[in-house]
C-alpha cells in the first residue's frame, strides 16, 4: 500500500520538478529513428508492474514521469500492465510516449487487441504499436492480414508508428531489411554478440528506432551502472528497464543526474561477465512456457547461474527444491525447444541445472 507519506512525497516531487526544467534539459535523449519521437535514455519497461498492486504501480509510473522518464513500454500480454499505465497517465497522455504490443496471429485478433489496449490505456492513440515477437516478420500479402491491419490502424489515427519486437536474430534482420517498420525492439546488453552489434548498426543505417530490452539479461546481470554505461555509447539505442520496485526506479533515475561512465573498473566487470555468460544460456524470457509438466523453465533452466550470481539462499528454499524436483517429470515432449528463440536444447539444459542444483543441497 502507498503510505500518505509517500503520496505527499510525490506531490512535493511534482512541485519541485515542475520548477526544475534544467534537470530535464540535461537529460540524455534518443531519437527513435524515422518516428522522430524523442525519448529519455531511461525507458520504463512495464512488464514487472503486473506483479504489484495498482496503487503502487501508479505511484511508480508517476514518479518516473515527474523525474523525467517519458517513454513507457507495455504489451497486451502483460495482464493488467496497460490498465495501470492508463490509470497513471490518463491526464498527461500527450506528454508521454507509449508503446504496446499485440501477439495476434490474424487481423481479427489484431483489432480485438488494439481496441482492448486503447481502452485499457485510456487513450485514442498509441505512439508505437508493435507485433510481439512473431515467429516470422509480418508483411503485406503474407495472408495473415496483420500488416494490412497495421496500415489501416495508422490511417485511422489509432496508432502513430509501426514496430516489431523479436528475440530471434533472423526475424529481426528480416524486419530491418523489409523497410516496413519504424522501430525494432530487441534484446541488447553488454553481452551483445557481433551479430547483435551488426543488427544495431543496420537499424541505424535504416533510420529505424532501436529499443533495447533485456539490458540486464533477465536478471543475470546485476550491475545496472555497467549496463547503463555500456548502452550510453549508442546514440540511437533507447533502453527500457523493467521496473517493479521503487529502489530500482531510484537507481535508474540517479543515472540521469550522474551517468555512469565506462571506467576501467566497469570495463573489467563487463569482460568478466562476458567470460562467464558466453555460449548457450537461458535468458529467462519464458517464451517456451507453459510446460505440460509444470516446470518453471525460465528459472529452472538457468539455476546454476542464479545460484552463482545472486544470493543463493533464496533459491535453496523448500519451495524452490520442489520446483527443481519437477524436472524429474519432464516428458521430453520438445514443446519448449520448438519455442525457444535462442535454439536451446531446453530439456538437456534443465537436466544439467538440476544435477548442479543437487550439489548445493
Ligand atoms: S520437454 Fe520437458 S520441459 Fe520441455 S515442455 Fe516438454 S515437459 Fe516441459
Ligand atoms: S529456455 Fe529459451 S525460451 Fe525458455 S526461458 Fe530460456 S531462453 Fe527463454
Amino acid at each position: 500500500m502507498i503510505t500518505d507519506k509517500r503520496t505527499t512525497a510525490l506531490q512535493s516531487d511534482k512541485k519541485v520538478l515542475k520548477q526544475n526544467v534544467e534537470t530535464r534539459k540535461n537529460m540524455q535523449k534518443v531519437t527513435l529513428g524515422k518516428t522522430g519521437l524523442v525519448v529519455s535514455k531511461n525507458g520504463f519497461g512495464a512488464l514487472p508492474i503486473q506483479r504489484i498492486e495498482k496503487k503502487e504501480a501508479v505511484y511508480l509510473l508517476q514518479k518516473a514521469f515527474y523525474h523525467g522518464m517519458n517513454y513507457f513500454d507495455t504489451a497486451r500480454w502483460y495482464t493488467d500492465s496497460e490498465e495501470k499505465l492508463g490509470a497513471a497517465f490518463a491526464y498527461t497522455r500527450e506528454k508521454i510516449i507509449i508503446s504496446t504490443k499485440t501477439g495476434a496471429v490474424d487481423a481479427k485478433g489484431f483489432w480485438t487487441d488494439l481496441e482492448t489496449s486503447l481502452s485499457n490505456l485510456r487513450t485514442d492513440y498509441i505512439d508505437i504499436y508493435q507485433f510481439h515477437n512473431p515467429a516470422a516478420c509480418p508483411k503485406p500479402g503474407d495472408e495473415s492480414g496483420l500488416y494490412e491491419a497495421m496500415l489501416k490502424a495508422k490511417q485511422q489515427g489509432k496508432i502513430r508508428h509501426i514496430g516489431i519486437t523479436n528475440h530471434r536474430l533472423a526475424v529481426a534482420r528480416n524486419a530491418v531489411e523489409s523497410g516496413l517498420y519504424d522501430t525494432l525492439q530487441f534484446p541488447f546488453s553488454y553481452l551483445a554478440s557481433e551479430a547483435d552489434l551488426e543488427l544495431e548498426e543496420a537499424c541505424k543505417k535504416a533510420n529505424m528506432g532501436f529499443i533495447a530490452m533485456k539490458a540486464l539479461s533477465g536478471g543475470l546481470l546485476t550491475d545496472s551502472a555497467a549496463a547503463y554505461a555500456y548502452l550510453a555509447q549508442f546514440d540511437n539505442v533507447a533502453p527500457i528497464w523493467g521496473i517493479q520496485r521503487e529502489s530500482e526506479l531510484d537507481e535508474f533515475l540517479s543515472y540521469q543526474e550522474t551517468p555512469p561512465v565506462l571506467s576501467e573498473e566497469i570495463a573489467a566487470k563487463i569482460e568478466k561477465d562476458k567470460e562467464q555468460l558466453c555460449g548457450d544460456f537461458c535468458r529467462g524470457c519464458g517464451y517456451c512456457m507453459p510446460c505440460p509438466a509444470g516446470i518453471e523453465i525460465n528459472n529452472c533452466a538457468r539455476m546454476s547461474l542464479l545460484l552463482r550470481r545472486a544470493p543463493k539462499e533464496a533459491y535453496l528454499t523448500e519451495e524452490w527444491q520442489e520446483k527443481m524436483k519437477k524436472i524429474e517429470n519432464c516428458l521430453h515432449c520438445g514443446k519448449c525447444m520448438g519455442k525457444c528463440p535462442y535454439g536451446l536444447h531446453t530439456p538437456d539444459l534443465l537436466e544439467k541445472n538440476y544435477e548442479d542444483y543437487k550439489t548445493f543441497l
